[in-house]
């Protein structure tokens, strides 16, 4: 009998870095005789592991198609597609928790410890500034699914004061949470550190705007590696131009790569970093793609599900 037919349909990440692991891991999750190519006929694609820059954008020509298994944790791309129409699950891998992790705990110390100004100060003068602890710098965390209750957490124990803000209520041990409007509200105006892990939906959109930036405290520092517009650009260069905000330091940008004229790149209140904060690492991420293989061949829930109504 044969296994299923499973079609790589991404450019980046390379197929040649994921081939290998890829049957590695389905190998060690017992998938048998299957087909894995960058290159099947629809007619026998039973699972399209997929990323956003994929040349598939019509899904209804797969007739047998069961799941759509995207290597990003972001969906924006993909969930509003109307020719999908059965499961999409996202990547929740442990490689991109970690490195979301030391990513986000090293802008935050960077800032915390004004590492920023130690460099600039290499003059010969012996100028002693102490940075204050961690625990009298509020963090604010915006998102606490998958990455932002992982940061939050890493941050907690180094010992900063976490406020994360979320769609519905949490209780996370170490962490106050809110969620709502008022909870909005009340998360930024602690933050001296906004750090943004929001999936971008039609709801999170534009969050971040001249009035929500007032809502911060004066020379707050924001940290954003999820995703550009979730911030307005013009508000954000006002609230940097004003002193509102102190910093802010961009990992995503409303358009990728960067454009080499946008104000951003110049402006010494900004730092750009090239959608580098963290990455799906092609062996763990291979273990949750056969997983879900697995668990689709024997009829079993898919991991990591998107609820595409709500976008994320
Ligand atoms: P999850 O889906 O696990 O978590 C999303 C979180 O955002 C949840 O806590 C969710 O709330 C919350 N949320 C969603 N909509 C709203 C809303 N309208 N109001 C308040 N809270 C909301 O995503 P991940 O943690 O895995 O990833 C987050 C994002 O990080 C990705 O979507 C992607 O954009 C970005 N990313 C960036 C990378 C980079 O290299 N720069 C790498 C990987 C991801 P609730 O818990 O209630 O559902």
């Amino acid at each position: 009998m044969t296994g299923p037919g499973i079609l790589f349909a991404a450019t980046e990440p390379r197929w040649s870095d994921y081939e290998a692991p890829l049957r590695a891991a389905l190998e060690a999750a017992g998938v048998t005789g299957y087909r894995l190519s960058p290159d099947l006929p629809a007619a026998e694609v039973d699972y399209i592991v997929y990323a956003p820059n994929s040349s598939v954008q019509d899904f209804s020509v797969f007739p047998r198609l069961k799941a759509v298994l995207n290597l990003w944790a972001g969906v924006e791309n993909v969930a509003p597609n109307p020719t999908l129409t059965v499961p999409l699950a996202r990547m929740v891998d442990e490689g991109l928790t970690r490195g979301m992790i030391e990513w986000v705990t090293g802008m935050v110390l960077r800032h915390h410890l004004g590492l920023d100004a130690v460099l600039a100060r290499q003059s010969g003068d012996w100028l002693p500034v102490v940075p204050p602890l961690a625990r009298n710098r509020p963090v604010g965390v915006l998102g606490l699914g998958a990455l932002g209750k992982a940061c939050a957490g890493a941050l907690a124990t180094l010992g900063f004061p976490v406020t994360g803000w979320s769609r519905s209520p949490k209780t996370i041990p170490g962490i106050a949470t809110r969620h709502g409007e008022a909870g909005l509200a009340e998360t930024l105006s602690g933050a001296r550190i906004l750090v943004l892990l929001l999936p971008l939906t039609g709801a999170t959109r534009d969050l971040l705007d001249a009035r929500t930036l007032a809502l911060l405290p004066r020379g707050a520092v924001i940290v954003n590696p999820g995703r550009g517009p979730l911030i307005v650009d013009e508000d954000l260069i006002g609230a940097l131009d004003s002193g509102q905000i102190g910093h802010a330091t961009l990992d995503v940008f409303r358009e990728e790569p960067l454009p080499r004229d946008h104000p951003f790149w110049a402006h010494p209140g900004v730092t750009v970093s090239p959608h580098v904060a963290s990455e799906t690492r092609a062996d763990t991420a291979s273990e949750v793609i056969a997983e879900n293989v697995r668990r689709g061949e024997a009829g079993e829930p898919y991991l990591h599900l998107v609820d595409r109504g709500a976008g994320y």
